[in-house]
């Protein structure tokens, strides 16, 4: 066991930082008051480091603690505020390397995947900097003697739960909007992956941002997630991760009357049309299924192919599968690395394992791989009916599910016949097909002839099951304020309701 402090492997080396070993609880650094918390390489299973975690305590400090800073700095400029985030996405940027090669150790994800999400952390600061700068409040066209503005304020103490798939691109895209807004935030990353946050904690101090408006304050979700929901002080929650724990939040957050967002899970469809490109389409649909090993919210997990094509897109996704490199994630050649957690890797395996007893075929992989890591092949399943377990719930792992249709209509019923309604690809090359359908699809993002594609100017969240609310764009940043009405009176004369006074 690695005690606490530097950790093997994780030399003092510019670009492979020192995992720390304390928490940041409004803006000090120190052992969190709760139980030892350890991370482990899925590439090896060799533990990375062992972290004080969250106590009760520091939950209550970094509240207090950050409405004392959102106090403090009430009268910051908007320029002000978008300087500290522009700071935050320099020192990102300067450290790009030894942060995606820590998000690699820690998540197991290839490090082509981290160095490509330490980039869009360090795009988000430098967006919701523009967006604070920008921000503006409306002048409302009067009924009567006054002028009246809507003005955004900020909520106050904020809570942002992430989880441990895309752990900085998810940190960024809630700590940024709700620092742009004026607020306090207490971040909570997942358990298995609080490394990169912890080191995003250090660069945010490093920047200057005034102390007590983040905290970093890892721990175990039903403890320290659970305190950060029901806290009193807390006025919004901002959530991704699985809907189960979605649905519980939002029932305490429903009690509190808080409000609350939640970006949850997925059972996307990705549907070739019978005039698909399908060199184009192959390759997106492998992509959109198998990078991040499936570990994916967006994770485009069940393909609809027409029936008269069905064995040859199929048989081409199977190919293609069966080529990929599955492999550690700090080698670049890696297309398909471990996943997070042997744990989860269990889980996975069951899940297929519970499809073949359903009756799927199992077209390529279906088996963990043997030694040590958690690697699990890219698997393609079918002969499943709609209604099974594989093609309803989400697997988040190296899982497509096949099905045919016949028909626009049964292509629409399938598509949305999940509980989920988070993405959808469409493969085509009819544009009016394209545009039908992408209405017609319950999903709040739609790739066309595209897939898994993100930019943070583009607002994103689900429907259904999948969550409530949007993140990304300027929405991003008024999902992190309340809005207030001012009414300012010109009448010169008093109001004649009371008589002469
Ligand atoms: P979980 O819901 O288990 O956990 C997400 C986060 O919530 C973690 O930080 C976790 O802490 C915390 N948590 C767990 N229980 C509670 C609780 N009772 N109160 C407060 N916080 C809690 O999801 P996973 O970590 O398994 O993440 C995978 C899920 O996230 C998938 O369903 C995926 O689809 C979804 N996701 C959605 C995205 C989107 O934008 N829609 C993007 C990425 C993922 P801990 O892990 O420490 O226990």
């Amino acid at each position: 066991m690695v005690g606490m402090g530097p950790v093997d492997g994780f030399p003092a080396d510019p670009v492979r930082p020192v995992p720390p070993d304390e928490i940041l609880v409004g803006g000090r650094w120190r052992r969190g008051g709760g139980d030892p918390l350890v991370t482990r390489d899925p590439a090896d299973g060799r533990v990375l480091a062992e972290i004080h975690a969250t106590g009760a305590g520091d939950v209550d400090e970094a509240v207090c603690r950050g409405h004392e800073a959102v106090r403090l700095t009430r009268d910051a400029l908007p320029h002000e505020r978008a300087r500290w985030l522009t700071a935050i996405a320099a020192l990102i940027e300067r450290d790009a390397e030894g942060l995606a090669r820590l998000q690699t150790a820690d998540t197991g994800k290839s490090i082509g995947e981290t160095r490509a999400l330490v980039a869009s952390a360090a795009g988000t600061f430098r967006y919701f900097a523009g967006v604070a700068e920008t921000l503006e409040g409306a002048l409302t066209p009067p009924r009567g003697p006054y002028l009246t503005m809507s003005t955004h304020e900020p909520i106050g103490v904020v809570g942002a739960i992430t989880p441990w798939n895309s752990p900085i691109a998810s940190d960024a895209q809630k700590i940024a909007p709700a620092l742009a807004a004026g607020n306090a935030v207490l971040l909570k990353p997942a358990e298995w992956t609080p490394l990169v946050a912890l080191a995003l904690g250090r660069l945010v101090c490093e920047a200057g941002l005034p102390e007590g408006l983040l905290s970093v304050l890892p721990g175990p979700g039903p403890v320290t997630g659970d305190a950060i929901v029901r806290h009193p002080g807390v006025g919004k929650v901002s959530f991704t991760g699985g809907t189960a724990t979605g649905r519980a939040i939002g029932a305490i957050a429903a009690r509190k009357i808080m409000p609350v967002s939640l970006e949850l899970g997925g059972k996307s469809p990705t549907i070739v049309l019978p005039d698909a490109d399908l060199d184009l389409a192959v390759a997106g649909i492998l992509f959109g299924i198998f990078s991040s090993s499936g570990q994916s919210c967006v994770a485009g997990s069940r393909v609809l192919l027409p029936s008269a094509m069905y064995d040859e897109v199929l048989g081409r996704l199977v190919a293609g599968a069966e080529k990929l490199r599955v492999g550690p994630g700090d080698d670049p050649s890696t297309q398909v690395a471990p996943l997070v957690t042997a744990e989860h890797r269990d889980r996975v395996a069951a899940m297929v394992d519970r499809a073949r007893a359903d009756g799927a075929r199992v077209r390529c992989g279906g088996a963990p791989l043997p030694g040590p890591g958690n690697f699990y092949p890219p698997t393609i399943l079918d002969g499943l009916p709609a209604d099974s377990a594989a093609c309803q719930e989400e697997i988040f792992g190296p899982v497509l599910v096949a099905l045919p249709y016949t028909g626009e209509e049964e292509l629409v019923t399938l598509a949305n016949a999940t509980v989920y309604g988070l993405a959808c690809g469409i493969w085509t090359r009819d544009y009016r097909a394209a545009v039908r359908l992408a209405r017609r699809v319950e999903a709040g993002t739609v790739w066309i002839n595209t897939y898994k594609q993100f930019s943070v100017s583009t607002p994103f969240g689900g429907e259904k099951e999948s969550g409530l609310g949007r993140e990304k764009g300027r929405e991003g940043v008024l999902a992190y304020t309340r809005q207030k009405s001012l009414y300012w009176g010109l009448d010169e004369r008093p109001n004649p309701w009371a008589g002469p006074v």
